[in-house]
């Protein structure tokens, strides 16, 4: 009798293993070990915690992205069977290895979208967190996947929902799709509030335990943003087909509205595992203990429009989606330069719009951008916005 199991085991290659992504990917892997193993891991800096992945999880390949750091990941992992790597170029090495069969590409920001280019050209499919990917080159990556016939499964627990709602539904045009979004910390909050709240305020997110950056983009509701961004390029669709409805109790993941005017939305608790292990196994569900919602707890579901006087981020992104272009990677590259500088008590919660917005207007808008011309984008937007806060 064969003792072979009826599956092989999914080689997973977490990109950003240690962030907030990462190690819930890794608590999936845990409690699927018949199915999924880790098999590259990386961080930036974290080393201690890289170590501690590589021991429990005995990866193939890890990379610590700090150079700085790379003897100390060495030495702890002498003598496992374990390829260490570092360095600027490390992360693209590691993912145009043959060692794995799908990458979770969890690093955040820009940071993410190389090694993902890299994954895509190496033939392997992509579990997308890293929403900057798309907001950046969108089309290019978009093509890429296209081209070798690789699947780019959300893990976005938005795009998750669109992408369970409309699977069995090839022959059916989404006529449109709306994206839920909690609020954020500062709901129903106004600008003479937002002026004055620090850091501390804004990583406290009501529902979502998710790393700093995403965080200050929840509430600034720039998440949001990007999310429409995102999905354009997922799901193919005019900036028209792209709604965005406030719905603080994140139990709605988001809805497809097709062309009979049937609307299908998929809840559950707010848990990025379940996103996570969906694009992981995908096509297959797989059976977990996590937390059931129950109505007899939450049994108000309410939904309203965001305000874009107030929040004004969300209205720049709708109109960086909106004339496209490098115009997304140019308010992404100042998002970024902001949200940096408000981690660091530089500048103030409404001085991320004044930045952005500025930065939008001086970076030369080109319509149909190469690759390059996104890279040069992304710097000279950089560049521009570190300039006007005195980075
Ligand atoms: P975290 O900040 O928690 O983790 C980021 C990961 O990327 C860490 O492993 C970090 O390493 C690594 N990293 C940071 N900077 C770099 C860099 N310059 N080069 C290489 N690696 C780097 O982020 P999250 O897990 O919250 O988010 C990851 C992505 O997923 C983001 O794009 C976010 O928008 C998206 N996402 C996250 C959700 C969430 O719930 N957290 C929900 C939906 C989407 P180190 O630990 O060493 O710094
Ligand atoms: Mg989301």
């Amino acid at each position: 009798m064969s003792t072979q199991q009826p599956f092989p085991k999914k080689r997973l290659a977490l990109f950003g293993s240690t962030g907030s992504i990462g190690t819930q990917a890794l608590e999936v892997i845990r409690s699927n070990t018949d199915r999924f193993e880790a098999s590259i891991l990386t961080a930036q800096s974290n080393e201690e915690l890289l170590i501690k992945q590589a021991l429990e999880f005995m990866p193939h390949t890890v990379v610590i992205g700090d150079p700085a750091r790379y003897q100390k990941v060495k030495e702890a992992l002498q003598g496992k069977p374990i390829t260490v790597m570092s360095g600027e170029k490390a992360l693209e090495e590691a993912a145009s290895l043959d060692a794995y069969d799908m990458m979770l590409a969890a690093i955040v920001g820009y940071a993410g979208l190389r090694p993902t280019l890299c994954a895509l050209d190496n033939g392997k499919s992509i579990g997308l967190a890293n929403k900057e990917t798309l907001v950046v080159a969108g089309d290019i990556v978009m093509q890429k996947a296209f081209q070798k016939r690789v699947p780019i499964i959300p893990v976005d627990s938005e795009h998750s929902a669109i992408f369970q709602c409309l699977v069995g539904e090839t022959r059916n045009p989404i006529e449109k799709v709306i994206l839920t979004a909690s609020g954020g910390p500062f709901l129903g909050k106004k600008p003479n509030f937002l002026v004055n709240v620090k850091r501390e305020h804004a990583l406290q997110h009501p529902n979502w335990s998710m790393g700093a950056k995403i965080s200050i983009d929840s509430a600034t509701l720039m998440n949001k943003g990007l999310e429409m961004i995102e999905a354009k390029w997922l799901f193919n669709l005019r900036p028209d087909q792209i709604q965005v409805v406030v719905h603080p109790q994140s139990i709605v993941h988001s809805l497809v509205q097709f062309q009979d005017g049937s609307l299908k939305a998929q809840m559950g608790l707010p848990d990025m595992k379940l996103p996570i292990q969906y694009a992981m196994a995908f096509p297959q569900r797989i059976p977990n203990d996590f937390p059931r919602y129950d109505f007899k707890k939450v049994s108000t579901l309410t939904f309203e429009e965001p305000d874009l006087r107030t929040f004004r981020n969300l209205a720049l992104a709708q109109e960086a989606l909106e004339k496209g272009g490098n115009l997304p990677c140019v308010l992404n590259a100042a998002n970024e330069i902001a949200v940096f500088a408000f981690l660091r008590n530089r500048i103030n919660f409404l001085d991320m719009t004044t930045v952005i917005e500025k930065t939008m207007a001086q970076v030369p808008f080109i319509q149909q951008p190469s690759l390059q011309q996104y890279f040069d984008s992304d710097g000279e937007a950089r560049s521009f916005a570190a300039d006007l806060i005195h980075l």
